[in-house]
């Protein structure tokens, strides 16, 4: 199958091409070009100057946790341990457990899906993800290592982190743990005792560091690990994050990740502007929108290992466009103020997921099947049975509950 996009502003990584023409092939970017061709393809798309983003990559979150209202009763925790421990004796959990794990999952690929993001690292154990791989509308990255954490009381997640590190090494794969998240001795010196066991290296993704010093950070950079920062989940649970403005001069490789919503933010687009807020507040100077931008394309790409795939607008990777609305001159600035209202376009693997109920003829082209739904009161179409699945949880739950990661009405 082969279609176009005319007359957009395509955001690549040598800047904005205006009057972009983005030709698709068998799921990936044939062509992108500047200019209206004259050979028309069956299927063409006219944006009408709105902005095409490589699809964003959420890098943490945990799917199976897709789930509100947050759970933070005895706020500012001391690590990730107690939280843990509120959240799995709290009402709202014992109520998410009368929910299926695919359920979860669904609502959680809905959630990322509707912000514009086309990959997620949903960071949890192969066994608990893999059912749900297939039924996924969004692409759940599952070629990955992982620790849950590093220390004495961390889940028991994975064979270790220097069998899991070994691995991922062999197999090209990111190995992806938690990490200082918490202000305890064993959180402060988790980075030392990860060094000390040979885990650190280009194949290293290191979610949180709320606890690293500078001597961490010089760590981090001197070993090329990957960092991901989520400010909205740190700064719920313990009012603090990591020292970002250094770990960025330091020329670390940093993306954002939302967390589960029962810490983190209800989606990347929250995610997005609390990090420029905390760090406008923290710093008193702008993140910049170019710099966030990066965070959410081409920086996950990189560390998560799928950059000859994934992150950005050039020929040959695969067709993941998220399409906004170009509101604002600027397409960073557009992209760190957009909210789900902005979203036109949402196309993964060469195909539309999601969209402005007016592109229904092109669903319909492309041999896609989905429900018209109305979102954050916008008439959309989105792919699969989203309106069923929200029919099964109001069943499982007897009532209907509303999830602001996916505002239905
Ligand atoms: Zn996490």
């Amino acid at each position: 199958m082969e279609w176009e996009i005319v007359n957009s502003k395509a955001v690549t990584p040598q800047g904005v091409l205006e009057n972009a023409t983005i030709r698709i092939k068998d799921g990936r970017i044939s062509s992108l070009s500047s200019g209206i061709p004259k050979d028309v393809l069956p299927i063409r798309i006219n944006l009408r100057g709105n902005f095409v983003y490589p699809g964003l990559i959420n890098a943490h979150d945990h799917l199976l946790g897709t789930y509100l209202p947050k759970v933070g009763t005895n706020r500012p925790y001391l690590n990730w341990l107690p939280w843990d421990n509120d959240l799995k004796s709290s009402v709202v959990y014992a109520e998410r457990q009368q929910l299926e794990p695919e359920q979860l999952y669904l609502l959680g690929s809905y959630k990322n899906l509707i912000s514009g993001v086309t990959s997620v690292l949903d960071h949890i154990p192969h066994f608990v993800q893999k059912p749900f791989l297939d039924k996924s509308p969004v692409r759940i990255l599952e070629r990955f290592t992982l620790a849950h954490s590093i220390c004495s009381y961390s889940l028991g997640w994975g064979d270790g982190p220097q069998i899991e590190y070994a691995r991922a090494k062999e197999g090209n794969l990111p190995f992806v743990t938690h990490i200082s998240e918490g202000f305890d001795e064993e959180s402060k010196n988790a980075l030392r005792e990860l060094n000390s066991l040979g885990c650190l290296g280009e194949n290293t993704v290191l979610v949180h560091g709320i606890a690293f010093d500078a001597e961490d950070i010089k760590t981090v950079s001197k070993t090329k690990a990957n960092l991901v920062w989520c400010p909205e989940s740190n700064l719920f649970m313990f009012g603090k994050t990591a020292p970002i403005r250094e770990i960025l001069e330091a020329g670390i490789n940093v993306s954002l990740g939302t967390d589960s919503p029962m810490s983190g933010s209800i989606n990347i687009f929250q995610e997005i502007r609390a990090a420029r807020e905390f760090f406008a507040k923290e710093y008193g100077k702008e993140l910049d929108p170019k710099i966030v931008f990066k965070m959410v394309t081409e920086n996950p790409a990189k560390a998560l290992r799928v950059e000859n795939d994934l992150g950005k607008l050039e020929i040959g990777k695969k067709a993941d466009l998220l399409v906004l609305s170009s509101e604002k001159e600027d397409a960073y600035q557009t992209l760190c103020t957009a909210d789900l209202k902005s979203v036109r376009l949402v196309v993964k693997d060469g195909k539309p997921s999601y969209g402005d109920l007016s592109l229904k003829d092109f669903f319909d082209e492309t041999g896609v099947t989905g429900r018209e739904i109305k979102i954050a009161g916008t008439d959309k179409y989105l792919a699969g049975d989203p309106l069923g699945l929200l029919e099964s949880v109001t069943r499982a739950l007897g009532y209907k509950k509303d999830l602001a990661f996916f505002p239905v009405g």
